[in-house]
């Protein structure tokens, strides 16, 4: 049996019928609040198509299946007429591009939102957005952070050396917190200290009770050179964690 598809009974085109995409007008609101875009989208629609009448019923459309025939004729339906003609396979055509037109229009209304949120943001951070302005902070903060910290490199580095020369899991392990300005436990930096003083004499002798006190100051005043500069960093950046 050979069935004549319904546009070609019609004399509308000679089947089979393809589907090209589809196409929507732009609305007349558009014309009113931004004659620029509504003339844009108009010179951007697909030409050749006779958009906006419907060739199968010819009511008016906003929504234009671009449809070209067995003979390279074109002509415009509308999507109630594409489901009318029973054509299964320019149904499917229609679905998924509706789809993909969902997806594109999804995508596009996200990145509108995220421009918004942006331009918002510029406004108040005097052109930087929120992300960006963190960025310069973060920097600031870092620069401000280092240049506290040259002192207490200065002033670690004897603890560094005799913990590098002991050697051992723990005094390695301490050297390398220092070097990166982290301060050990409490235990720890009494351990420390103990290993400074025990360069002058065993554990309790004069000589290493006579230096103690010293190496103990000295590791005081790094344990404040830290404390300074992590205050004077949250005092200007308060936002900021280093
Ligand atoms: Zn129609």
């Amino acid at each position: 049996m050979c069935t004549v598809h319904v546009w070609e009974f019609s004399n509308i085109g000679k089947a089979p019928f393809s589907i090209k995409g589809i196409a929507s007008l732009p609305e007349h609101s558009l014309a009113e609040h931004n004659p620029h875009a509504y003339h844009l989208a108009m010179s951007e629609l697909p030409k050749g198509y006779g958009l906006g009448t419907c060739a199968v019923c010819g009511q008016a459309l906003k929504n234009n299946a671009l449809i070209i025939d067995d003979n390279g004729n074109k002509f415009s339906v509308g999507l109630d007429c594409v489901k009318k003609a029973g054509d299964k396979g320019l149904q499917e055509e229609v679905k998924l591009i509706q789809a993909e037109q969902r997806r594109t229009q999804r995508e596009l209304d996200r990145v509108a939102r995220v421009k918004a949120k942006e331009q918002e943001q510029r406004k108040i951070n005097k052109g930087l957005t929120d992300e960006e302005l963190y960025a310069k902070h973060l920097k600031s903060a870092q620069t401000l952070h280092n240049k506290s910290m040259i002192k207490f490199h200065e002033q670690s580095e004897p603890f560094i050396t005799t913990l590098h020369k002991q050697g051992g899991f723990f005094c390695q392990g301490m050297a390398e917190n220092l070097e990166m300005g982290i301060i050990p436990t409490l235990g720890a930096q009494l351990t420390i200290i103990d290993i400074m003083a025990k360069q002058h004499g065993r554990k309790n002798s004069k000589a290493f009770l006579e230096h103690k006190p010293t190496y103990k100051k000295q590791f005081n005043a790094l344990v404040k050179i830290l404390k300074k500069a992590d205050e004077r960093v949250l005092k200007k950046y308060p936002n900021i964690r280093l």
